[in-house]
C-alpha cells in the first residue's frame, strides 16, 4: 500500500502564484479534481507590465487562480479516498536511496519497494540537489491581499505580471475573492530593503509603479511567506534505482511560466504508470524521460525570466508585445509542459 509522508499537519498557503494553466487543469480533471467545483477563479487574459509600459493578450488556453491551500487539501483528500495511507505532521530527515529507506525526525526508519521524492524546493539529506550556481539566487515571497473593489475589477479574469530589475511579481484572484501576490526576486534586492517585503515594494515605486499602486490599494495585507535559494533551471537527469524524483525534485521551471504545478502533476502520473508497469527499476528511464520532456520549456522559461528581469530588454519587449499580442500568446503556449 502506498504511504504518503507530509511534514505539515494542515495544508497551508505555500509560496506559489496559484496560477493553473490548461495542462494542470486537465491532469487534475483526469485524477478526479474539478478545480472550478473548488471555486477556482477563471483566467483568460495576461497583462505584462514593465515600468510604465503594458501589454495585454488573451491566453491561448483556459487558466485559473486557486490557492495552494485549497488545491493541496483536495489532492490529499483524493489520495486518501484512493486508499493511500497518509501520515501528517511527520518530517523526513534523511533518505537512503541505496537501501530504499527514509529516516523520520522521530528516529523511525521506513523501507519501501520504491521511493517517490516530492519535497519540492526542500532538499533531503541523501538526495540533495546541487546549490544554485547563481551567487545572488532568487527567493520567493507570497502574501494574500484583500482587494479594494477597483483592484478586484482590474484583476477579474486576468493574470498580471510585473517585471523589474532582478525580479517579477504575479497577481491573481483566488477562489475566496482574495488576491495572491507572489514575487520572485534576487536575494540582494530583499536584503537592500532590510529583509522587509513591504519595504521592497515601496522601493519598487519607480521601477514598478503599478505594482506599488496595486499593493497600496489592498484593503488588507496578510502575513508574508518566503522560500530561499530557488534553483531555477535545475533538472534531474539521473536517478538511483527505485528513486523517482517528482515535481521540483525533477525539474524547477522559472515561476514566470506558471507551470511548476503542471510538472509536479505530470511527473507524478508518469512515475506511477512507470512503476506499475515496470517496477522500481523503471526509475532511471522515467527520470530520463521527464528530463527530456521538460528540457525545452525549462530552458525557454529561463530565457524569458532573464529577459523579464533585465529592464533594457523588458521595456522594449513589452513595447513589441503591445503591438503584436500574438507573440505573447506564443510565448505563453511554448512554456507549457502538456498534460500528464
Ligand atoms: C515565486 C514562485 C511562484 C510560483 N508560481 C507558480 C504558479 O503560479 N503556478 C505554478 O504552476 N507553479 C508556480 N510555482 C512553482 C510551484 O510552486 C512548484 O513548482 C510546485 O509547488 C512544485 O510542487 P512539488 O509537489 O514538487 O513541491 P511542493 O508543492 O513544494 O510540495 C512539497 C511538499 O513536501 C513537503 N515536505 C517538504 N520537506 C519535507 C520533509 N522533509 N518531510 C516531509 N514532508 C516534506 C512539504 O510540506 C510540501 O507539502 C511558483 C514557484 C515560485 C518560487
Amino acid at each position: 500500500m502506498p504511504l504518503l509522508i507530509e511534514r505539515h499537519t494542515e495544508p497551508r498557503d505555500v509560496v506559489c502564484g496559484g496560477f493553473l494553466a490548461a495542462d494542470a487543469i486537465a491532469t487534475l480533471a483526469r485524477i478526479g479534481i474539478d478545480i472550478f467545483a473548488l471555486g477556482a477563479h477563471p483566467i483568460g487574459r495576461t497583462r505584462l507590465v514593465a515600468g510604465r509600459r503594458r501589454a495585454e493578450a488573451e491566453l491561448p488556453f483556459a487558466a485559473a487562480g486557486l490557492s495552494r491551500n485549497r488545491l493541496d487539501a483536495s489532492l490529499l483528500g483524493q489520495a486518501i479516498s484512493r486508499g493511500v495511507a497518509v501520515e501528517r505532521g511527520v518530517a523526513i530527515r534523511r533518505i537512503d536511496p541505496a537501501a530504499r529507506c527514509v529516516d523520520l525526525a522521530d528516529g523511525t526508519r521506513i523501507a519501501g519497494e520504491a521511493l517517490f521524492l516530492a519535497t519540492g524546493k526542500h532538499d533531503l539529506r541523501g538526495a540533495s540537489r546541487p546549490a544554485p550556481l547563481d551567487a545572488d539566487p532568487a527567493l520567493g515571497l507570497r502574501v494574500r491581499l484583500r482587494p479594494s473593489p477597483a483592484l478586484a475589477a482590474a484583476l477579474t479574469g486576468t493574470i498580471e505580471l510585473h517585471l523589474f530589475r532582478r525580479g517579477y511579481a504575479g497577481l491573481l484572484l483566488q477562489e475566496d475573492g482574495g488576491v495572491n501576490l507572489c514575487l520572485s526576486v534576487a536575494q540582494s534586492r530583499l536584503k537592500a530593503a532590510g529583509g522587509q517585503p513591504d519595504r521592497l515594494i515601496a522601493l519598487l515605486t519607480e521601477e514598478a509603479p503599478l505594482l506599488a499602486e496595486r499593493f497600496g490599494a489592498a484593503a488588507e495585507v496578510g502575513g508574508w511567506s518566503s522560500i530561499a535559494r530557488i534553483p531555477y533551471g535545475w533538472r534531474s537527469t539521473q536517478a538511483a534505482p527505485g528513486l523517482f524524483r517528482l515535481g521540483d525534485q525533477a525539474a524547477v521551471i522559472a515561476s514566470l511560466a506558471g507551470d511548476g504545478i503542471a510538472i509536479g502533476l505530470a511527473s507524478a502520473v508518469r512515475a506511477a504508470h512507470s512503476f506499475l508497469r515496470d517496477g522500481p527499476e523503471a526509475a532511471a528511464s522515467f527520470q530520463a524521460e521527464v528530463a527530456g520532456h521538460t528540457r525545452r520549456p525549462v530552458a525557454l522559461a529561463s530565457l524569458l525570466r532573464h529577459w523579464g528581469e533585465t529592464p533594457w530588454i523588458a521595456g522594449p519587449l513589452i513595447g513589441l508585445l503591445e503591438r503584436v499580442p500574438a507573440l505573447l500568446r506564443q510565448a505563453a503556449a511554448m512554456t507549457r509542459i502538456g498534460a500528464g
